[in-house]
């Protein structure tokens, strides 16, 4: 991936981790947005709090950077349980997740990323996990097979998915709580653009925080993206403020113009203009004249 594209597309990487974390919302109160989900959220977890119960399972779908992973910490945090991530793709064997799972504490959230790809082998453990809070561990194979309940202590789910349609029926129907993230209006993205900075002791002004607002296509995850290659170019080209200027050259220099569009998003819309004369087109011929991966456009 380019540097360009890692600015903007909304996928997390391993250096900016420790920047993140710092800026993450830890509590629902400083959760900047989404009524919906934070009306939603106080309501039931306060309920689950009063009956010194595990709050129920929460199925989170919405593109990458709005806020899923957050709600998982802030769940965890909120419930005054420890929260443990994995993802599912990372889960290759059943015993990889029953390895989680016997760890947990009741009031625990384990927080399953892109749960959509978790290997059906795997699925299957997590049925009676998460509706009996019980896994099945088999000894033997054969005649002489024979199998162990073991029972859980009364955990959270908290499922995230960018392909809700993805999900299997079976799995779908054991998450007791459902919640769609919407993209962000510019001035909740301004709360969060000056919440930011203010955490990374930077001057954002108004205009500046409005300015990188437009530009992050209504996702949280750019607009903190965007603050801190502006936060870089105010410290080393200018007096340190980052104004609507500052944001402008700034942003300039990466390419991302004033609708958050980069380069190639630029080149790939054109094409389908120009070239394909406003299509229908699909995918790979679209790669193909771009020459660049169908899954990167993707
Ligand atoms: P997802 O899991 O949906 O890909 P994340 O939860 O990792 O997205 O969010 C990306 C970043 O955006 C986080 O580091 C967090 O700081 C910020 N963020 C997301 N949602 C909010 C919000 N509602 N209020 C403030 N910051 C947010």
């Amino acid at each position: 991936m380019s540097e360009i594209e890692r600015l903007v597309s909304a996928q997390e990487s391993g250096e900016e981790a420790a920047i993140d974390r710092a800026i993450r919302p830890r509590r629902l109160g400083e959760y900047v947005g989404q009524p919906g989900v934070r009306d939603q959220m106080e309501i039931f977890i306060g309920a689950a709090r009063k009956r010194s119960e595990a709050l129920d399972h929460v199925l989170i779908f919405g593109p990458p950077g709005l806020g899923k992973t957050t709600l998982a910490h802030i769940i965890a945090n909120e419930m005054g349980g420890t929260l443990t991530v994995t993802s599912g793709p990372a889960l290759e064997k059943g015993g990889d997740l029953i390895g989680i799972l016997t760890h947990m504490e009741a009031g625990d959230v384990l927080f399953v990323d892109e749960i959509h790809r978790t290997p059906k082998t795997v699925e299957e453990f997590l049925y009676p996990a998460m509706e009996d809070f019980a896994v099945d561990f088999v000894f033997d194979k054969g005649v002489h097979a024979r199998s162990h309940r073991y029972r859980l202590k009364r955990f959270t789910l908290v499922g995230a998915t960018t392909r809700v349609g993805l999900l299997s029926a079976p799995l779908r129907d054991r998450f007791g709580l459902f919640r769609d993230l919407d993209f962000y209006e510019d001035v909740e993205l301004v709360r969060i653009a000056k919440r930011s900075a203010a955490l990374l002791d930077a001057h954002l002004t108004d205009e500046g925080a409005l300015e990188l607002s437009k530009r992050s296509r209504g996702t949280p995850r750019i607009v903190n993206r965007l603050l801190k290659r502006v936060r870089d170019y105010a410290q080393v080209r200018a007096d340190g403020r980052i104004t609507m200027t500052t944001v402008e050259q700034a942003l300039a220099l990466e390419g991302v113009d004033a609708v958050g569009l980069t380069n190639l998003d630029r080149r790939y819309l054109k094409t389908i203009i120009d070239y394909y004369h406003g299509g229908p087109v699909g995918i790979e011929a679209i790669a193909a004249t771009l020459q660049e991966e169908s899954d990167t456009l993707v």
